[in-house]
């Protein structure tokens, strides 16, 4: 008998709500309002209500997002933005578009998330300040930096008290890519108090792509943020510059958000907190079958962190056999994400060379994402278990030949 377990099951959560999906569609259809209007804004109300916070502006994509983001909180071309090696290329595209130019610092094997301290190692010793802004300057590139985008990778919130504290020692500004962590929270000693993911930074950027914990049927994205300022600037930044028709104040672009994607998410984000909730069971339930397997590291999650399982990624060595046994037994997986962005042949004028950020490039070819999803049965997460440990135990039985 073979199982066939899928690496994400994006069907499911739609049939059961198809009568509701298809209602919000007739809407749209029937009022021709498809750009714009009481669904866009319906939902923005919605969802800053969600991640407590003020303001939040739907735009066409989570690059959008962080892109109109760092712009509308007053990244100027030229400039230097830290972030990560290892997130997905939107992060560093949205950087470029903005004019400034991606800067990385290594990350927590721990978390996966960016290594405060060497991010504080980085401004204390690879950089000089700016005479005039008092802003660092990046030794490597020659530019002032900034911003800096922490990534709640995989749904795990970063750490970001020393993040703020960093940041206000050295006035940086703060746009936290949350694309991956809708809904997670994490615990501020500084505030004593739980905060959600795109609630902290100046402003935050959420992805409403289709295989995201919070999904769109097609493209969408969302800036969060606590500051009037920065929420009118992404107003006009998604619309071509304009804060009333055909009045241009500056050039902006065509970011908007669907007015059909904003009713079918509003609809979606109502089962958001349970989809939320039956990831992190899942993951709990992987945490407890693989506690005994040797040669399989599980994520940890700290005191102050409740993430929200996007991926649920394992550290394993002889990670592509792995995979490629796991894919035979009928087993989806994926790789988040196989080649560090420095080393990318698309950043090769940045110039970074290999060695330079020795976590991302060892663990790029450890990781390995296991099938996670809200309706993933005990028995499919069991089958994973046993087909994992199968594929170790065979390798350990050729080791002893050789
Ligand atoms: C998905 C994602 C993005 C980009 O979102 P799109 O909606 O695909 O443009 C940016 N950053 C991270 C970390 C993501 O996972």
């Amino acid at each position: 008998m073979t199982n066939k377990i899928a690496f994400l099951d994006l069907a499911t959560p739609h049939v059961e709500l198809e009568e509701a999906l298809v209602e919000v569609f007739r809407t749209s259809l029937r009022t021709a309002s498809f750009v714009g209007g009481p669904a866009v804004e319906g939902f923005e109300e919605d969802f800053a209500k969600f991640c407590h916070v003020g303001h939040c502006v739907g735009v066409g994509s989570g690059t959008d997002a962080v892109r109109f983001a760092l712009i509308a909180a007053g990244v100027n071309p030229g400039e230097s933005v830290i972030t990560v090696p290892n997130t997905f290329i939107a992060t560093t595209e949205a950087i470029s578009q903005a004019g400034a130019v991606p800067e990385f610092v290594d990350f927590d094997e721990g978390t996966y998330n960016i290594d405060c301290a060497k991010l504080r190692a980085y401004l204390e010793t690879q950089c000089d300040t700016d005479r005039h802004s008092g802003k660092p300057v990046s030794r490597r590139t020659g530019r002032v930096i900034s911003a800096v985008v922490p990534v709640h990778l995989y749904g795990q919130p970063v750490d970001m008290d020393p993040i703020l504290e960093l940041a206000g020692a050295y006035q940086l500004i703060v746009i936290e890519d949350a694309c991956q962590a809708h809904g997670a929270e994490y615990f501020s000693h500084r505030e004593q108090t739980w905060q959600k993911a795109g609630s902290i930074g100046q402003a935050a950027a959420f992805s409403f792509y289709p295989g995201k914990n919070l999904g769109a049927c097609g493209e969408a994205g969302a800036v969060t943020t606590s500051d009037p300022g920065i929420a009118s600037k992404v107003q006009m930044l998604r619309d071509h510059g304009q804060a009333r028709k055909y009045y241009h104040e500056i050039e902006g672009y065509n970011g908007r958000l669907d007015a059909l994607q904003a009713g079918l998410l509003r609809t979606k984000l109502a089962r958001l907190l349970n989809w939320n909730a039956a990831r992190q069971e899942r993951a709990e339930i992987y945490r407890r079958l693989f506690a005994d397997v040797d040669g399989v590291i599980v994520p940890s999650e700290p005191s102050w962190s409740r993430g929200v399982y996007h991926l649920f990624v394992v550290r394993v060595q002889q990670r592509d056999k792995i995979q490629q046994y796991l894919k035979e037994r009928g087993i989806g997986t994926g790789i988040h994400y196989p080649i560090p962005l420095h080393l990318q042949k698309a950043y090769r004028r940045l110039g970074y060379q290999k060695g330079s950020l020795p976590v991302a490039e060892q663990l790029a070819d450890e990781i390995l994402s296991l099938p996670m999803f809200p309706t993933l049965t005990l028995g499919n997460q069991e089958y994973v278990l046993e087909s994992l440990m199968e594929c170790l135990g065979l390798q350990a039985t050729a080791a002893t030949w050789a």
